[in-house]
């Protein structure tokens, strides 16, 4: 039987509530061992970062301190050039071969997954445990029907008795909150007070 071990990658310019409450309910369901939050350095599908690297890991730390099973890795701060995710996870693989790596990501990242480098690669890596977040189209499944319908599951069963592959939808508490509408009230020199 696996442990299992949260992966939870992302931009975090900032870290706000929206990721924090849903990776905390994952965490709970799906009985983790630990989620790992890593935050990427350069992330190759969008703009560079507004807030620079070391305040990006630094309100990550603090966002995450004293909660028991919240880890901050910063191996893809570390790493120059892009930050793609099939390296990130082979890298963990390597380190904690022991554990099936869960990946978890938003409804709305998961809809441009098949454009991520190697993104066939990533389900020989790991699970994908995607999470319901508001305002997030549910993708064209047709799309990738061949690739989820052998895939999807809806019990943690599953994901303990295989090491990669499984991907499961996890429902979680709908937050309308998004960096990028943080990063706007922070330029208008409006409070961001509750968000984060
Ligand atoms: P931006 O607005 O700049 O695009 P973001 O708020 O989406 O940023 P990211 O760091 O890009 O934050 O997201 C990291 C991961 O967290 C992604 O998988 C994303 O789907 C997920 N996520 C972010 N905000 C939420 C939310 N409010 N509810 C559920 N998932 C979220």
């Amino acid at each position: 039987m696996a442990r299992l071990m949260g992966v939870f990658g992302g931009t975090f310019d900032p870290i706000h509530f929206g990721h924090l409450r849903p990776a905390y309910e994952v965490m709970q369901a799906l009985d983790l061992e630990q989620v790992r939050f890593l935050p990427n350095r350069l992330p190759p599908h969008r703009e560079p970062p507004w807030l620079d690297t070391e305040t990006r890991r630094q309100l990550v730390e603090t966002a995450i301190a004293d909660v028991e099973g919240f880890v901050l890795d910063d191996r893809e701060l570390k790493r120059e050039g892009p930050s793609y995710m099939v390296d990130t996870l082979a890298g963990l693989k390597n380190d904690f071969p022991e554990h099936s790596l869960c990946f978890i990501m938003g409804m709305d990242a998961f809809s441009g997954f098949t454009r991520w480098h190697r993104w066939q690669d990533i389900l020989n890596l790991c699970h994908l445990i995607i999470i319901t977040r508001p305002g997030a189209v549910t993708p064209d499944f047709a799309e990738f029907r061949e690739m989820i319908e052998s895939r999807i599951c809806d019990q943690t069963e599953a994901l303990v008795e295989s090491q990669q592959g499984q991907i499961l939808l996890q429902s979680v508490t709908l937050l309308d909150i998004s960096a990028s509408q943080i990063r706007q009230s922070l330029m208008a020199g409006a409070s961001i007070r509750y968000l984060v």
